[in-house]
């Protein structure tokens, strides 16, 4: 029996201005009124997640609140970071942590990253860590040895009693917002081998509950496939995630 709820995510990126964001939150709050079958997160750029979270906060929905960053920080003189503390403010639930665009375009190591991850689990934030190899790291057979790395880099010192509070996503970066997904059994190969890395790092009953997402090109059209493999635990999507009834209808058929 899979003890793991899924979880869909939406990582709307540098995308929606305030106004969208409520526009786009008042549809999905009403399609999702009374869902529950699995947990489903939104995560809107900095500048939209207060007015998400006084929408999500009159809404009877269980839709949570995630953010797309942070610094590992409680606060002081980091000129343009959020701390996690701030985003408890806005009642977040969940923040994004490694994403491969952060890692290639601000040059984020796995050092700093595992910094992020234990300062959104002291903050009671679930991170939301993202892994997964380049084109080249596949076409070379490298992907074990790159995902083994960010994995035990990444989840370096975490509690294992802190570790169900983890989800990992998988993104294979040849595949974000290229329309290439990993196909089914790819992603399955790949989750299985991280819930082995995560036995051998920690044990076989914390790897059985920790929930692993896949990211990359996820579609109205290929996310039911995804979700039927026994160890893809859930979606990180991007650009499907931006429309409202893509959204919607991935979260209804999850
Ligand atoms: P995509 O992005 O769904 O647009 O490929 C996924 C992600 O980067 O999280």
């Amino acid at each position: 029996m899979n003890i793991r709820k899924k979880i869909i995510a939406g990582n709307w990126k540098m995308n929606k201005t305030v106004s969208e964001a409520k526009a786009f939150m008042q549809v999905l709050l009403k399609e999702l009124e009374e869902y529950s079958a699995s947990d489903v997160v939104v995560c809107p750029p900095f500048t939209a997640l207060q007015s998400v979270s006084d929408l999500l906060n009159q809404s009877a929905s269980q839709v949570r609140l995630g953010a797309q960053n942070l610094f590992p920080a409680s606060h002081g003189a980091y000129t343009g970071e959020i701390s996690p503390w701030m985003l408890r403010e806005f009642f977040c639930h969940y923040v994004i942590v490694g994403h491969s665009e952060r890692r290639i375009h601000l040059g984020e190591t796995d050092i700093f990253i595992n910094k992020k991850v234990k300062a959104a689990l002291s903050a009671s934030l679930h991170p939301i860590l993202c892994i997964g190899e380049n084109f080249d790291e596949r076409q070379q057979g490298l992907w074990k040895e790159k995902i083994s790395t960010q994995l035990q880099l990444g989840l370096k010192e975490v509690e294992e009693q802190k570790l169900a509070d983890c989800i990992i996503a998988y993104e294979p970066i040849w595949a974000i917002g290229t329309g290439k997904n990993a196909t089914p059994e790819q992603a399955q190969e790949v989750h299985h081998f991280i819930r082995e890395e995560i036995t051998r790092l920690f044990s076989f009953q914390s790897a059985q509950k920790v929930r692993i997402q896949y990211g990359g090109s996820v579609t109205a059209e290929n996310a039911q496939d995804l979700l039927l493999c026994p160890d893809v635990d859930g979606l990180l999507i991007g650009g499907a995630s931006l429309d409202v009834r893509s959204f919607c209808s991935i979260i209804l058929n999850s």
